[in-house]
Order: C-alpha cells, then sequence, then structure tokens
C-alpha cells in the first residue's frame, strides 16, 4: 500500500505548524563524540524542507538501548553540536517530553528541537499508550522518517502514528519505500541478487524469500563457506555454520541454478598472515587456512552476470573487507554496481557494512537503505509496523 508522504502535504499543513518527526539518530559513539554521522546526514533533507516551509520542527529519537530509565551514555544531548553543524542552525534540546510542550510551542517558524531518546521513558518499547499521548502532545502533525525502526511498534514509531494527523512518511522514508518497494513488487528482470557477510542464519528469510522472485542469488563472504561445505568440499579453517549446512543444502536443491557460487576463493592462514595470500579453486583450500574474499575468476563471473541484470540488490560484503587486501572482492562487486547502473540497471545496496563498502560511490548507485533489520525484514514481504501505521495515498 502506497503511503501519504511530507512531499505531498499542501503549504498550509506546514507552515507554522509543530512537526512532530521521528528520525533514526541511533548513531556510533565514542566516548560522547560521534563516530559516524551517515544517520545524522540522511535526516537532513526532511528537516530542511520541514525549516523552508515554516514549520516548528521537534525530533523524537532512539539511541542505544539504555535499559533502566535516564542513563547520560546514552543522551541525545551528545548528538547535538554535530546535528547543529550540519543543519546549520541552532538546536533547542528538551530533556523530558512532559516538560517539553511549552518549549515546542514557543519554537520560531523554522525552528528545531531535539527531544532526548525515547527509550528513556517506560513505555517506549511496550508502545504504552499513554507514552504516545505524550509524544504526541508535542506536535500538530507527525513524520516518520525512521526508516531503519520501521520494524519495531513503538510508541514513538507506531502508537504516535494513530494520534496525530496527518501521519506521513519522510523523504528519506519515502524514498525508501519507494525503491525497496519496486524491488519487492515490480522488479525489471534480470533481477539478480548478491549476498554476502558472515553468517548465513541472519539472513535465511531474505534468502529464501528472495529465491522464487530473482533470476541468480550470487553468493560471496563466509555465508559461501556454509554453501560450500554443503555440496561436499572441505573449506578449511574457514567461518562455516555448521548448524546451517543442512539448510544450506536444503537451500541448493529448492535453488538449483539461481544460486550462483564462488568458483575460486583467495585464502591465507590466518588475517594476520595476510601476505602469504593465494588463489585456489574452491576444491583445493589448504587445510587449516581460511576463505577471506572471492577470487579473480568468480569477480570477473559475477561482474559478467550483473552487467546483463536490470535490477540489483545486494546485502553484504564478498570478503572481510575491514582487510585488505581482502576487500578487493567486495570492492569489485561495488563497481559492477556502478557499471551496470551507468547502463541503466536499478541498483539498491542494503545493511550496515555493505553501505560502508559503497562510501563515496553512493551517488553512482540508485539506493543506498540505510535500514539494516529494517530492510531485510521489508524485502521478506513482512508488515512494518511503522510503516503500516501512517496513512494511506
Ligand atoms: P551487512 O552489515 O552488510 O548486512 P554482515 O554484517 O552480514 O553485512 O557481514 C559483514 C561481515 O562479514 C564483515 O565484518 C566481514 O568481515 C564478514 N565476512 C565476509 N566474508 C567473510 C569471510 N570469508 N570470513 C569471515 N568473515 C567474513
Ligand atoms: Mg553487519
Amino acid at each position: 500500500m502506497k503511503k501519504r508522504s511530507l512531499s505531498g502535504l499542501p503549504a498550509e499543513a506546514l507552515d507554522g505548524k509543530r512537526a512532530l518527526v521521528r528520525e533514526d539518530f541511533n548513531v556510533p559513539l565514542k566516548d560522547g563524540v560521534v563516530t559516524d554521522d551517515t544517520r545524522l546526514r540522511a535526516a537532513l533533507p526532511t528537516i530542511a524542507y520541514l525549516r523552508e516551509k515554516g514549520s516548528r520542527v521537534v525530533i523524537l529519537s532512539h539511541l542505544g538501548r539504555p535499559k533502566a530509565g535516564p542513563d547520560p551514555k546514552y543522551s541525545l544531548r551528545q548528538i547535538v553540536r554535530d546535528l547543529e553543524r550540519l543543519l546549520g542552525a541552532p538546536i533547542e534540546f528538551i530533556p523530558d517530553p512532559v516538560q517539553g510542550v511549552a518549549a515546542t510551542r514557543q519554537l520560531p517558524r523554522g525552528g528545531v528541537a531535539l527531544v532526548e531518546n525515547t527509550r528513556f521513558w517506560p513505555g517506549e518499547e511496550s508502545n504504552d499508550p499513554e507514552l504516545a499521548r505524550t509524544f504526541a502532545a508535542l506536535g500538530d502533525f507527525y513524520v516518520n522518517d525512521a526508516f531503519g525502526s520501521a520494524h519495531r511498534a513503538h510508541a514513538s514509531t507506531e502508537g504516535v502514528a494513530h494520534l496525530l494527523k496527518p501521519a506521513v512518511a519522510g523523504l528519506l522514508m519515502e524514498k525508501e519505500l519507494k525503491y525497496l518497494g519496486e524491488i519487492l513488487h515490480h522488479p525489471k528482470h534480470p533481477f539478480i541478487a548478491v549476498v554476502g557477510g558472515a553468517k548465513i542464519s541472519g539472513k535465511i528469510d531474505v534468502l529464501e524469500a528472495l529465491l522464487p522472485r530473482v533470476d541468480e542469488i550470487l553468493i560471496g563472504g563466509a555465508m559461501a563457506c556454509t554453501f560450500l561445505v554443503a555440496m561436499g568440499l572441505s573449506v578449511g579453517s574457514s567461518l562455516v555454520e555448521t548448524d546451517r549446512v543442512a539448510l544450506a543444502r536444503t537451500l541448493l536443491e529448492r535453488g538449483g541454478r539461481k544460486l550462483i557460487l564462488p568458483r575460486g576463493a583467495v585464502v591465507a592462514p590466518s588475517l594476520e598472515r595476510a601476505a602469504e595470500q593465494r588463489e585456489v579453486s574452491v576444491d583445493s583450500v589448504p587445510h587449516g587456512w581460511a576463505i577471506y574474499d572471492i577470487d579473480e575468476t568468480t569477480r570477473h563471473d559475477f561482474r559478467a552476470r550483473l552487467l546483463r541484470a536490470k535490477t540489483i540488490i545486494w546485502n553484504g560484503p564478498m570478503g572481510v573487507f575491514e582487510t585488505p587486501p581482502f576487500d578487493a572482492g567486495t570492492r569489485a562487486i561495488a563497481q559492477a554496481l556502478v557499471e551496470a547502473g551507468a547502463k541503466g540497471a536499478m541498483t539498491v545496496v542494503g545493511g550496515g557494512d555493505s553501505a560502508a563498502a559503497v562510501a563515496g560511490l553512493e551517488d553512482k548507485i540508485t539506493h543506498v537503505s540505510t535500514g539494516g533489520g529494517a530492510t531485510l525484514e521489508f524485502l521478506e514481504g513482512k508488515v512494518l509496523p511503522g510503516v503500516a501505521a501512517l496513512e494511506d495515498a
């Protein structure tokens, strides 16, 4: 179902009104300093749009997993300076949503306020109607831009959406729904998924959901090792999920020729002994050595397949890309996506590590999803409560 979006609201619905905006400011912090501001930057278009239209912007977000109420370690105060710098505007910090109503009413048109971590208050995660009412009192209408939190039915993502009208998708949420929706509902064929990363376990559901819809799934990363074992090969000391080998075998039977595995791999005795790396075919991994990347032959094979695709979804790196030289396979796939995109394919990347792997190439990729778990659940065809609660278009 298509959702009503912020970009479709008339000027009078925005001008002078208090926009209660749920953002995903769950950023990594080290000693109180934001170490990756991707999520802050991803929120800027919606905030800037609202300010330009004369709204008073009141932002809600969670940060981390505080266990027992307010805890300075998880305070959103720590992100205020960064957000002010990125926005180029001052931010009023609201430490308590109950006492904050007056402050939201005093905001000037175009002013911005940030409310303390939604998870400091009991009832956020249990979607308590009382807390949802407290949040609702902070705005005149609701904008959900936190796609990454939409798979959870919390007071600030789901409950509040029923209390404030209109309740619409922010610009980032709208983009996520548009591109992921196309992938899910009407992908152009050939449609190819590239799946890698550490484990099959977190991605079984998405593999199973994609299998009937795609033309091919190219498998890399440590995940490929579990499949290789299921095919009867020995992969030395590679990362294998022993308890998923049977499942991998079932997928191979069901997937038939759609599942494409690496033909060769880059192996080394250990990550520390990367200098000894060499390429081997997947049936001759030396005893005690491990697979850390896809080899040159596989890179060429995967590239050739991707260049024929009209739709590509990529989740999970092809190797231990944090440790060069084992980033080469992942880089090659990123480059192949860029090439396929230049030839007219729609290219979508999801997953935290995969997004990091295409850093700097964002403008050559159709869409880099910020969602993580929410992206996977969406691709599995699950209903995301935070999306479902928004008004239909
Ligand atoms: P994403 O965050 O994009 O969903 P994952 O979290 O599933 O991706 O997987 C990323 C991790 O997988 C990286 O830390 C990477 O080092 C690891 N990985 C990929 N290939 C291998 C491999 N062959 N051996 C061990 N770890 C691997
Ligand atoms: Mg990850």
